[in-house]
């Protein structure tokens, strides 16, 4: 058999050879010491071009993202954030339990926003009942969706109102960005205007092996700076992955595109299964319901034939760097098959 298709997640990629280059002829030194000129150019570049003072490089999003609250908040604060968002679900709580951060998760709706009433409601008189309303945490995109951007405007103009800081989780910042016409940095940068932070991963679209890059305020980041030492993420010759960031930073944003068009293209091919349910994708993640009665064997079987997938009900598929048109087509082959086999 050929190759495995590994449509679990966009952090499966393998740097390309020309990342791998770019890796090895890194300029070191000890980033502790702040000497690490391959980290320092990386941090400039993307704390530059996505319109901040200063960045930070971090060892993983989950990490990015607790320091992101660590410095907006303190013990006893509060983050107002969505039941499904990573920084409340899938990071082991780490807010509540490193960070002595109270979180005040809402129900999402459909398209992943939070309902302006409800984030309204949510926030706290000051009264020493309660913990201080501190800051609001949007994720974009979220589900593989791109928040409406009026929407974002509304949220951020509420949270203003209320002098709540503003945090954007953009693990996968720049395939909202890629789903949108024009240069995709421009509309990174676009999306990015109006929060006080944003946490962008490197090693998922972007195709680089470990890393993200928190940007903020020259203050938020030397506090920041503090926080991940704390959390053990200060790394020494760091620029061995700073490199590869920068290489996907300078190479692989337009070409995000691609792994749209093959969701789109895997969407299209699901779509006609009787006994699946495929919800039309709007970056690189395919989202498909399948019959419950048939569901059990599905991740087992594609595997068995090459394809891997992640889900149960609701299956999963991340198209990136590492697929191509005939593994697409494979996977909708292998699904095919399952649905008509039996
Ligand atoms: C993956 C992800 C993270 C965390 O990144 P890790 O590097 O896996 O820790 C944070 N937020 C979102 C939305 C993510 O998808």
């Amino acid at each position: 058999m050929s190759r495995v298709i590994d449509l679990r997640s966009d952090t499966v990629t393998r740097p390309t050879a020309g990342m791998r280059a770019a890796m090895a002829a890194a300029r070191l030194g000890d980033d502790v010491f702040g000497d690490d000129p391959s980290v320092n150019t990386l941090q400039a570049a993307v704390a530059e071009r996505l319109g901040f003072e200063a960045a930070l490089f971090l060892p993983s999003g989950t990490q990015s993202n607790l320091v992101a609250l660590m410095s907006h908040c303190e013990r006893g604060d509060e983050y107002i954030v969505g039941q499904q968002q990573h920084c409340y679900r899938w990071e082991a709580g780490g807010a509540a339990v490193l960070g002595s951060i109270q979180p005040q998760p809402l129900t999402q709706q459909a398209d992943g926003s939070l309902l302006l009433a409800d984030i309204e409601a949510a926030i706290k008189p000051d009264d020493p009942h309660f913990a201080r309303t501190r800051l609001l945490c949007l994720e974009n995109t979220i589900g593989g969706q791109v928040l409406d951007p009026a929407y974002v405007r509304d949220a951020q103009a509420l949270a203003r109102r209320h002098g709540l800081g503003l945090h954007l989780d953009g693990a996968r910042l720049f395939n909202a960005a890629a789903a949108a016409p024009g240069e995709v940095l421009a509309n990174a940068r676009a999306i990015c205007a109006g929060f006080d932070s944003v946490s962008v991963c490197f090693s998922k679209g972007l195709g680089a092996p470990v890393g993200s890059v928190l940007c903020g305020s020259h203050d938020f980041i030397a506090r920041a700076r503090r926080w991940r030492k704390m959390c053990g993420g200060a790394m020494r010759q760091a620029g061995l992955l700073a490199a590869a960031a920068q290489y996907a930073l300078d190479h692989h944003l337009e070409r995000l595109r691609e792994d749209h068009a093959l969701a789109q293209r895997l969407a299209s091919g699901l779509q006609g299964i009787p006994g699946v349910q495929v919800q039309a994708p709007q970056t690189n993640i395919v989202f498909a319901d399948v019959a419950p009665a048939r569901s059990a064997g599905l991740i087992p079987y594609l595997k068995e034939h090459g394809v891997l997938a992640t889900g149960l009900y609701r299956l999963r598929f991340v198209t990136h760097l590492d697929v191509d048109e005939a593994g697409v087509d494979r996977a909708i082959t292998a699904v095919r098959s399952y649905f008509c086999e039996a």
